[in-house]
C-alpha cells in the first residue's frame, strides 16, 4: 500500500511545530491527517511531557480513528491511545497514570474538549492540541478556536496548536492566529471527470438508484460511493439497490455488496466499510455527507453526488429549528468528487447541472455558528470566568448574528442561569457542568429542590443520548399504532416527557429484562444505553450539585406519584423559555415569551386531550421545529400557576441590560395582556379581608 502523503512531510512537520505555536496544516482527505499526525509527534517525544488532544467533530470519527491508531501501534484501545464522546469516556485511569511515563494520544470530539476545560482552563494535561476536521467548522471547533488563541498566549512555551483541514481557508485561519504558519500536505489525487445532468433532478433517491446500476452494468470494476441526504433515504435506497441487483440477470455483472454509512449506526456495522470488497465483488456504499472528510473510505472510484444535504438551522427570531435539505457548497460538491479519485482516476456523476453548481451554490457551507442555538456555548463561555471576556465581542473566526447573541442570552436569563446584568449565577454554573442542553440541566437542578430527581434523570438521559425509543420500524408498520405501549399506567397523557419516563419505568419493573425489550419492540442497544446515560448523569450530578442531592433516588429508579406534578413542575421550570399557551377557540398554541408565534402540537405526540377534547392550557415543549408546519416536539403539560412566575421574569427582562448593549426589551402582545390580567387579579385578591 501506498505510504500517507503526511507521512513524507514527517521531517518537515516536525522542523514546523517545534518551531512554532500555532501551525495550520492543510491536506486532502486521506492524506493522513487525523490517524498519522499524532503518531508523529508522540514518535518525535512531544507526549513526555503530556497527552496529545485530537478533536474531531463528530463522535463517530472519534471512535473509528482512535480504534485506527490502537490497531495501528498494536495497543489496546483504552490504554495508550483513548477517547472521550459524550456520555462514553475509553480512557481508564490507568493510562492517566501511564501517561506521565509513556504519554498518550486522545482523540475526543470538539465538545468534550471544551468540557474538559471547564474544570481546567489551561488544559495542563496536553501538551499538544489538534483541532482535526476544521473546515467542517462546527460550532465547537469555532469556539476552540477562540479559546485557542488565548491559551496559546498563555501557555506559549509549552503548548502546541495544530488546526488541520482538507479544505479550509488556511490564510484566513492564519490570520487569525496572527500569521502563523501554514503548512500545505500535496496529496496523491487522481483526475477525476464530472458528468453533470443536463437538469436537476426531482427525485434524487431515484436518479442515484439508476445511476448507480447504470455503473455496475457498464463500467469496470471499483467501489461506488452514493450521498445520500439522511438515514432514512439511506435506508431507501440499500433496500432498493440489493433488490434491483438481485433481479439483474444473473451472471451480467460481478457481485455487488451494499453497505450503509450514518452517524447512528452501531460500530460494528461502520467498521464493515473499512473491509476491502471480495475477489469480484463491487461495493456499493449509500453514505450520509459523513464520507465527504471525516470517513475516507478506500477503494472508491465512482460517486454519486445528489447535491443535497440536510442540514439543522436555528432561527433566533422565531427560536424554531428546521431541518432542511439545502442544496451543497461548491467546496462540499468538489469533496464529493475528491473521494473518486484516491486510487485510480474516476468519474464522479453530478445529478444538477454544470450551471446550478457554478451559479446556484454558495462557495462554502455556513458555518455552525450561525445557524445553530447558541445558549448552551454562552452559558459555558460565561462559566469560564475569562478576565476580559465579552460575548458580544468574543474572539470568533466568523462571528455569530449578535441576534443569535441575544437569544441565547435571554434564554439563560429565563431559565436562571444568569442574572438580570447578564452574570452568571450559582444556578448557572451548576447547568454548565452538566453535560446537558441547558434546559435538561435546569430541569434537573429544579427536580432536586423538589425531590423527584430520579425520575427527571431517566427523561434527561432519554432525550440527550440521542436516540429514539421507539418499536422497530417494520414492528410499529404492522401495529400501525402510535404508542408503543397500549398497557401504560396511567398518566401518559400528559405528554411525551411522562410517557417516555413510563417506558423506562416499565422496563425497571421488568429488571432491566433484555427480552423485555424485544417484546415491546425498543431497541435494546438504545435501552441500554439510556441506563448508562442515566447513571452518568447522576454521579455527576452527586458530585457537583451544591446543596445535598436525593442520592438514593438518583442511583435507583423510584416509582413516582400519579399526575407527576413535581416532575411537570420541574419541566416546567427548565423549559422556561419554551412555553405555549392553547388559543382560545381551538387546539391550536401561541409561544408565550418576548416572541409569539402559532404552533401546533407534533403529531406523533400523545398528549391527550380531555373529555371535552380540549388539549392542555399550557405545554412547555422541548423544541420547535418547522417541518410542514411549526410544530411543538415532546411536550408536556403544566400548569397555569406554574407559568407565571416566569412570565413576570420575562416582562423585567432588559436586553439591553443583559447584553451590556444596544438591545431592547421585548414581552410579546399576549403575555402583556395576561401580566396586566393576573396583577389585577393579584390587587383585588389583596383587597379581601382574609387574604
Ligand atoms: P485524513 O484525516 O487526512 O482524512 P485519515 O488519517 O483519516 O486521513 O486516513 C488515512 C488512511 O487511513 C485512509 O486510507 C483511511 O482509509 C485509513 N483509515 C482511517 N480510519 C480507518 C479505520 N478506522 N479503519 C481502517 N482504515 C482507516
Amino acid at each position: 500500500m501506498a505510504v500517507l502523503p503526511i507521512l513524507e512531510f514527517e521531517e518537515k512537520i516536525v522542523e514546523t511545530v517545534d518551531e512554532n505555536p500555532v501551525v495550520v496544516i492543510i491536506g486532502e482527505t486521506g492524506s493522513g491527517k487525523s490517524t498519522q499526525l499524532s503518531q508523529i509527534l508522540h514518535r518525535r517525544g512531544y507526549t513526555r511531557s503530556g497527552m496529545i488532544a485530537i478533536t474531531q467533530p463528530r463522535r463517530v470519527a472519534a471512535v473509528s480513528v482512535a480504534r485506527r491508531v490502537a490497531l495501528e501501534l498494536g495497543v489496546q484501545l483504552g490504554e495508550e491511545v483513548g477517547y472521550a464522546i459524550r456520555f462514553e469516556d475509553r480512557t481508564s485511569y490507568r493510562t492517566c497514570i501511564k501517561l506521565l511515563c509513556y504519554g498518550t494520544l486522545r482523540y475526543l470530539t470538539d465538545g468534550c474538549l471544551l468540557r474538559e476545560s471547564l474544570s481546567n482552563p489551561e488544559l495542563e494535561q496536553y501538551s499538544v492540541i489538534i483541532l482535526d476536521e476544521a473546515h467542517e467548522r462546527s460550532l465547537n471547533t469555532d469556539i476552540l478556536l477562540g479559546l485557542m488563541k488565548r491559551l496559546v498566549k498563555t501557555r506559549s512555551s509549552n503548548l502546541k496548536v495544530l488546526i488541520t483541514s482538507a479544505t479550509l481557508d488556511g490564510v484566513k485561519v492564519s490570520r487569525f492566529f496572527s500569521g502563523c504558519s501554514i503548512l500545505n500536505v500535496p496529496g496523491t489525487l487522481f483526475p477525476v471527470e464530472k458528468l453533470y445532468s443536463t437538469e436537476r433532478t426531482t427525485n434524487y433517491v431515484k436518479s442515484s438508484l439508476r445511476t448507480a446500476l447504470d455503473i455496475h452494468v457498464r463500467e469496470p470494476p471499483g467501489d461506488v460511493l452514493i450521498f445520500m441526504t439522511g438515514q432514512d433515504d439511506i435506508d431507501k435506497m440499500v433496500s432498493k439497490l440489493e433488490e434491483r441487483i438481485q433481479n439483474l440477470e444473473e451472471g451480467s455483472c460481478m457481485d455487488a455488496i451494499v453497505l450503509p454509512l450514518h452517524g447512528s449506526l452501531p460500530p460494528e456495522m461502520q467498521v464493515r466499510v473499512f473491509s476491502p470488497a471480495p475477489p469480484n465483488c463491487r461495493r456499493f456504499i449509500v453514505a450520509t455527507n459523513i464520507a465527504e472528510t471525516s470517513l475516507t473510505v478506500d477503494g472508491v472510484v465512482y460517486v454519486i453526488d445528489c447535491g443535497y444535504v440536510k442540514q439543522r438551522q436555528y432561527n433566533p427570531s422565531t427560536g424554531m429549528y428546521s431541518l432542511d435539505i439545502v442544496q451543497i457548497s461548491r467546496v462540499q460538491a468538489n469533496q464529493r468528487a475528491g473521494r473518486a479519485g484516491r486510487t485510480r482516476p474516476g468519474k464522479c456523476y453530478r445529478l444538477y447541472p454544470a450551471s446550478v453548481y457554478q451559479e446556484e451554490f454558495l462557495d462554502a457551507t455556513v458555518p455552525e455558528i450561525q445557524r445553530s442555538s447558541l445558549a448552551g456555548s454562552v452559558l459555558y463561555l460565561k462559566s469560564l470566568d475569562l478576565p476580559d471576556i465579552d460575548i458580544l465581542k468574543f474572539d470568533f473566526l466568523d462571528p455569530p448574528s449578535r441576534e443569535s447573541l441575544e437569544d441565547a442570552l435571554r434564554q439563560l436569563y429565563l431559565i436562571d442561569a444568569i442574572d438580570e446584568n447578564g452574570q452568571i449565577t450559582h444556578i448557572g454554573r451548576t447547568m454548565a457542568e452538566l453535560p446537558l442542553e441547558p434546559s435538561l440541566s435546569r430541569t434537573l437542578i429544579e427536580a432536586n429542590e423538589l425531590g423527584c430527581l430520579s425520575q427527571a434523570l431517566t427523561v434527561a438521559a432519554i432525550l440527550s443520548a440521542e436516540i429514539t425509543i421507539r418499536p422497530t420500524r417494520s414492528k410499529a408498520k404492522e401495529r400501525k399504532r402510535k404508542q408503543p405501549f397500549s398497557n401504560l399506567p396511567d398518566g401518559s397523557g400528559w405528554g411525551d416527557h411522562i410517557q417516555l419516563l413510563q417506558i423506562y419505568e416499565s422496563w425497571d419493573q421488568a429488571d432491566y429484562d433484555l427480552n423485555w425489550c424485544m417484546d415491546n419492540d425498543l431497541q435494546i442497544r438504545s435501552m441500554k444505553f439510556c441506563k448508562d446515560v442515566r447513571k452518568q448523569l447522576s454521579q455527576i450530578i452527586q458530585k457537583i450539585a451544591k446543596g445535598p442531592v436525593d442520592v438514593q433516588s438518583s442511583l435507583k429508579y423510584k416509582k413516582g406519584e400519579k399526575d407527576y406534578q413535581k416532575l411537570r413542575r420541574a419541566l416546567c421550570r427548565g423549559y422556561g423559555n419554551q412555553l405555549a399557551e392553547r388559543m382560545l377557540h381551538h387546539n391550536g398554541y401561541h409561544t408565550l415569551g418576548y416572541r409569539s408565534q402559532l404552533v401546533q402540537v407534533h403529531p406523533s405526540s400523545v398528549l391527550e386531550a380531555d373529555e371535552d377534547g380540549q388539549l392542555p392550557d399550557y405545554v412547555v415543549y422541548h423544541e420547535l421545529i418547522n417541518t410542514s408546519r411549526p410544530f411543538m416536539r415532546n411536550v408536556c403539560a403544566v400548569e397555569m400557576s406554574w407559568v407565571l412566575p416566569m412570565l413576570k421574569k420575562l416582562e423585567k427582562m432588559d436586553t439591553n441590560r443583559l447584553s451590556g448593549g444596544a438591545g431592547v426589551s421585548k414581552v410579546c402582545e399576549p403575555m402583556k395582556e395576561k401580566l396586566m390580567n393576573s396583577s389585577t387579579k393579584e390587587a383585588n385578591d389583596s383587597k379581601k379581608p382574609d387574604s
